[in-house]
């Protein structure tokens, strides 16, 4: 009996200096994911955890079975970026039953026991793509690209969007002609979507606010279509590659800096100590319909060509990437 304790308690003295985290993300697909993947692993790893990772390719039934396997592998957390942010109750039922921690990052998971959350201020995002926009054109027919209808992000941001939009559409000086979301955040549904407003308003679009930089993108292709590229402001976020390069080109108006390697690095650390049973050092909290969520909740920093070199001084890029 003493033996046996001994073993165990030395199994879980080694399970918590080495915890075994499993990161299930939406969408490696998509290129902010792999970064945060790449990030999220070279901090687990130093602080002695192993990561595995698995990618759901936007199916919510394959995130399930993705998060059910590595349940069964014996993680101690799960760090979840969910695709669906609605469907993953039972999925967390069953971690919290085998004693799993579970860390939704970036995106909340909503209406189930999860321990914690970690993300951007995305309402804070939100508005500032708004800002972005009406500082560069203040009256006018605007058009609002919603992100994803399963990703709660998608209406935090639309939230801080509308916060700032609000008090020109009261005075009458902007008038939204139209709003959508976008299915799985969807360039070339964004493209289709645009190409769409456009012919219905005979070209007439002032501005479109569009919630990141992949729908920016099929945006910014719809306008380029009838030589308004570079006319129209358009917001982004993630300060994706492509999107920085619009920027300084000027077809994009401005995108949102989210430096990944500091969620990744701040999940990392919130992922171990919460396998350890430590007290991580949160700094908000939000409802996700069940509980109040501890949170962890970082800063976003607007981003045109005025001040782009930061990416380069905080080594998100290198000069010779941003091509100047
Ligand atoms: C993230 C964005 C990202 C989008 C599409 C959102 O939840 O906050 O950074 O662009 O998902 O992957």
């Amino acid at each position: 009996m003493t033996a046996m304790l001994a073993l165990t308690s030395s199994a879980a003295l080694a399970d918590a200096k080495n915890p075994k985290i499993g990161f299930s993300i939406d969408d490696l697909r998509v290129e902010r994911w792999t970064r945060d993947r790449d990030f999220f692993i070279a901090a687990a790893e130093k602080q002695g955890a192993k990561v595995f990772v698995q990618s759901a390719d936007a199916s919510e039934q394959r995130q399930i079975s993705q998060i059910e396997n590595l349940i069964s592998r014996g993680v101690d957390v799960l760090v979840i970026v969910p695709f669906n942010a609605t469907v993953l109750n039972n999925t967390v039922k069953e971690a919290k039953k085998a004693g799993i921690k579970v860390l939704s990052y970036d995106r909340l998971i909503l209406n189930a026991d999860i321990d914690a959350y970690i993300s951007f201020d995305n309402e804070k995002v939100g508005e500032m793509q708004a800002e972005g926009v009406v500082k560069l054109q203040p009256k006018g027919n605007y058009y609002l690209l919603g992100g994803a209808p399963t990703d709660n992000n998608a209406k935090m941001l639309r939230e801080g969007q509308m916060k700032v939009l609000k008090p020109f559409i009261d005075k009458g000086d902007i008038k939204v002609v139209g709003q959508q979301w976008v299915k799985d955040w969807s360039a070339s549904e964004a493209l289709s979507i645009v190409e769409n407003a456009l012919t219905a308003n005979g070209n007439k679009i002032d501005a479109i606010v569009a919630s990141n930089d992949g729908t920016a993108g099929g945006a910014i292709q719809a306008l380029a279509a009838q030589k308004l590229a570079g006319k129209v402001p358009v917001s982004g976020q993630d300060a994706d590659l492509a999107a920085v390069k619009r920027v300084i080109a000027g077809t994009q108006s401005m995108t949102v800096y989210k430096p990944l390697k500091t969620i990744a690095a701040e999940a990392a650390k919130l992922a171990v100590q919460l396998a350890r049973n430590e007290k991580p050092a949160y700094n908000s909290s939000y409802d996700n319909g069940l509980k109040k969520v501890s949170t962890v909740l970082l800063k976003p920093t607007p981003l045109t060509k005025a001040n782009v070199n930061i990416l380069v001084d905080d080594g998100f890029y290198t000069k010779a990437q941003l091509g100047n």
